[in-house]
């Protein structure tokens, strides 16, 4: 039963590979009916092989060549079919193709021994008619029937002048038989109206030559048949014919078949060899895809194309544009193009490839010296960087010499620095120390344990923490504050020390960090002996303020006494003027009356000088009166509405008169006063007189001039200045301060000289005050004097 399967399954795949082949390659056996280099059949089978090639589809082709012109025997023909079929017994064809008539026949005559029920496709067969084919199968092919009315009309379009047609006819094989009859039935009668028609049938080549050379431009001659000529020996084949004839035509010849294009005729509506094969090709791939060979009808009408020489064509003047569409051309003159068309793609090729390598080469180069341009400035700035970076180096050695130098000195003043703050410290009058944060001592200078009464030895062991001095003292607490929060803090401490010394001190608390542990630095400045003299000082101020004290009593109770006696004084003098001048009046009175009732003259003289000494002594009491009464308080100022009329008027009245006796010019200037004002009159005509007295008692010559003047005027009241200047003999400047006081005078032989009693400026000083105002004078002596004073003035209602 496996075996049986096995064997099956062999079977079919033996089955498959077989139907594989035979449905991939086919085979067709081609049989051309005359030898290789005969260039019709040559083209068919060319034809041929190229269209089965070009179908896509594997198509063995076996060509097999009967040689019938060379060799026309017939007998040679079965020989040939005793060969093949020798050689086809095993190799079976799926189709034949033949080529012309003799491969035609002898297909047919050998078919049953040679190709039983092979379809057949024949070509190339002149002049078939269908008639060959009775009871014949499975055949199908193309008729090679020459066409000639196309190639006529083509001629005639192409040379229009034309007027006579020659055509060379033969009657030496079956083709040209055949081309003289077609000539005959279809050619000459339609032509014949229009040209004229020369047929040369079976003529030699002389005489074809001789009747050409009679015709005129206006023929054309048409290569319808063989000369009667035949070669050495054989027959001349359709080349060398056409050759002949082209050579002694005059005239452009035209012919149907294309074997004869290239021997020197002109072209026309050609029957190729390439037309017949590639027509067979069709009907052959056809049968090969399945179609029976008897249901594809025989193609009569045999294909044709236009073809050219371009060489003869211009011989004869025919220019390209002379040709009908889809022409041919042969010997066309070559370009350049056409004949080196690969050498010139290849050197041009080669060309672009050397111009690529050129060009890439130039890149290259350029790249190359771009690179070594960029090489050179990447080298040059590294040249500039190392030169820099050298100097940057010799710079930076400097530097860190100079900075190695420079922290030398530093470290050398550093350690000179801590030795003199060392120095500092120990030779510190402040008594410094440091204590560690817990206390303890680490070091002090002498003043320190000097300030604490103990040598620095005895210092050692301290613990400010434990000090009860320093707790009951409030310097601990400080002590801690300033290390907790890290500020200098300020204390003033008074204790008395374990070594029994007492001290004021004021304390500066600093923390600091040394070798990094907290630590404090204490400095007492000791105010001891400060102290101490703050509390003389202080005892001192005391006992003098003690003493102050006690003598401004003293003094008070003196000016007390003082002004007591002196009150009691003016008011002794007050009483005692008033008491001298009650008499005084008395004795004036008297005296004046005693003078008028008396008649003797030296009596009279007598009692005149005890008048004048009289009214002299009345005038000096009324001063020390007044004097005595200003200097007690006791003067009122009795204030009434006068003008400056009588203020005028009473100077005029009591001095004019003795100033202009003698010889002093008295200049008044009171413009300036109000016309009506409120005041004493009586006490500043005083003032006034007493001014104008001593100018006229110290003035000999020169003038005298009073001049009031407002120098703040009020609501109600004004200052007035009255100014009286003189041109007499002036006071230094030493004297002029005290004269003002009462009793003063410049020296003592001023009374003498010029009478006075010192008690005027006194008065004017006094009254000037009670007026609300002052007292001055400026004066040169030897020049004169100008003396002054204020007084407030109440203005008339
Ligand atoms: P006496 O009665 O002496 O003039 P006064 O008090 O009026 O007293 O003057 C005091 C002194 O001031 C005078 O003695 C005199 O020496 C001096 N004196 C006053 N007025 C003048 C003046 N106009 N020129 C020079 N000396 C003057």
């Amino acid at each position: 039963m496996f075996s049986l399967l096995f064997g099956l399954g062999l079977a079919l795949l033996s089955g498959l590979s077989w139907a594989q082949v035979a449905t991939t390659t086919s085979r067709v056996l081609y049989i051309n009916s005359y030898h290789p280099g005969y260039a019709w059949s040559d083209g068919i089978e060319q034809a041929i092989r190229e269209r089965l090639a070009a179908a896509g589809r594997p198509i063995e082709v076996s060509t097999e060549y009967l040689d019938s012109r060379r060799f026309p025997d017939a007998a040679l023909r079965d020989q040939q079919a005793t060969l093949l079929a020798g050689k086809y017994a095993a190799y079976k064809p799926d189709l034949v193709m033949l080529s012309d008539n003799d491969a035609f026949h002898f297909a047919l005559k050998h078919r049953a021994r040679l190709f039983p029920d092979i379809p057949i496709v024949f070509c190339g067969y002149n002049s078939f008619r269908p008639a060959l084919l009775d009871g014949i199968r499975n055949i199908t092919g193309v008729n090679e029937e020459v066409e000639l009315t196309g190639t006529v009309e083509l001629a005639i379009q192409q040379f229009p002048q034309t007027r006579t047609l020659v055509f060379i006819t033969s009657s030496g094989d079956a083709s040209s038989q055949r081309i003289r009859q077609i000539a005959e039935s279809t050619v000459f009668p339609k032509y014949r109206d229009r040209f004229k028609l020369l047929e040369l049938h079976d003529a030699s080549l002389p005489e074809i030559q001789a009747a050409l050379g009679k015709q005129g431009q206006d023929s054309l001659v048409f290569l319808s048949g063989q000369t009667r000529d035949t070669g050495n020996g054989r027959a001349l084949t359709p080349v060398e014919n056409g050759r002949l004839i082209s050579a002694i035509s005059p005239l452009p010849v035209y012919s149907f078949w294309d074997f004869h294009l290239g021997t020197g005729i002109i072209g026309g509506q050609l029957l190729t060899a390439r037309d017949q094969g590639l027509a067979a090709a069709e009907q052959a791939l056809r049968i090969l895809d399945g179609t029976r060979a008897d249901n594809l009808p025989v193609v009569m009408t045999s294909p044709t194309s236009p073809l050219f020489d371009y060489a003869v064509m211009q011989q004869f003047g025919l220019e390209r544009s002379d040709l009908p569409p889809g022409s041919q051309l042969i010997n066309q003159p070559h370009s350049l193009w056409q004949d080196y068309r690969w050498q010139i793609i290849g050197s041009l090729l080669l060309f672009a490839v050397e111009s690529l390598l050129i060009l890439a080469l130039l890149r290259v180069n350029r790249q190359r010296r771009q690179a070594l341009q960029a090489l050179d400035a990447e080298r040059a700035t590294l040249e500039r960087r190392v030169i820099a970076r050298t100097v940057e180096l010799a710079d930076s050695n400097r530097q860190l010499q100079a900075e190695a130098e420079e922290r030398g000195h530093a470290e050398a003043q550093l350690r000179e620095m801590a030795l003199t703050t060392e120095s500092i410290l120990l030779a510190s009058p402040v008594a410094i120390a440091v204590y560690r944060a817990d206390g303890q001592y680490v070091l002090g200078n002498e003043n320190y344990a000097a300030l604490i009464g103990c040598t620095p030895q005895q210092l050692m062991g301290f613990n400010f923490r434990e000090l009860s001095t320093w707790r009951q003292s409030g310097l601990l607490d400080q002590c801690l504050a300033a290390l907790a929060d890290g500020e200098l803090k300020k204390h003033s401490v008074h204790y008395v020390t374990l070594f029994g010394r007492e001290i004021w001190a004021d304390c500066l608390l600093l923390p600091l960090t040394l070798r990094n542990e907290p630590h404090l630095l204490v400095q007492f400045f000791d105010q001891s002996e400060r102290t101490h003299m703050l509390q003389e000082l202080e005892m001192h101020r005391q006992h003098l303020a003690e003493e102050v004290a006690l003598r401004t009593g003293e003094l008070a109770l003196a000016k007390e006494v003082a002004e007591t006696a002196n009150r009691a004084k003016s008011i002794f003098l007050a009483n005692m003027s008033h008491e001298i001048n009650t008499p005084l009046n008395a004795i004036i009175s008297f005296t004046d009356l005693l003078q008028r009732k008396s008649s003797d003259p030296q009596q009279q003289d007598k009692l005149g000088k005890i008048l004048a000494a009289a009214n002299n002594l009345h005038l000096i009491l009324r001063d020390l009166l007044t004097l005595a009464r200003l200097e007690a308080n006791r003067l009122a100022i009795v204030a009434a509405d006068f003008t400056r009329a009588d203020l005028a008027a009473r100077i005029d009245e009591a001095i004019a008169d003795s100033i202009r006796r003698k010889g002093l010019a008295l200049t008044l200037e009171l413009a300036a006063l109000p016309e009506r004002m409120h005041g004493d009159l009586e006490r500043l005509s005083q003032m006034l007189l007493n001014y104008l007295g001593n100018a006229l008692k110290f003035t000999s010559a020169g003038g005298i001039g009073l001049t009031a003047s407002i120098i703040d005027d009020g609501e109600n009241d004004f200052l007035v200045r009255f100014a009286v200047s003189d041109t007499g003999i002036g006071i230094a400047a030493e004297n002029q301060q005290r004269i003002f006081l009462a009793f003063e005078q410049v020296d003592g032989s001023s009374t003498r000289n010029f009478g006075g009693n010192g008690l005027g400026l006194g008065i004017n000083r006094l009254l000037a005050r009670l007026m609300g105002g002052e007292v001055g004078l400026d004066s040169q002596p030897g020049v004169g004097s100008t003396f002054w004073f204020t007084a407030r003035l109440g203005k008339a209602a």
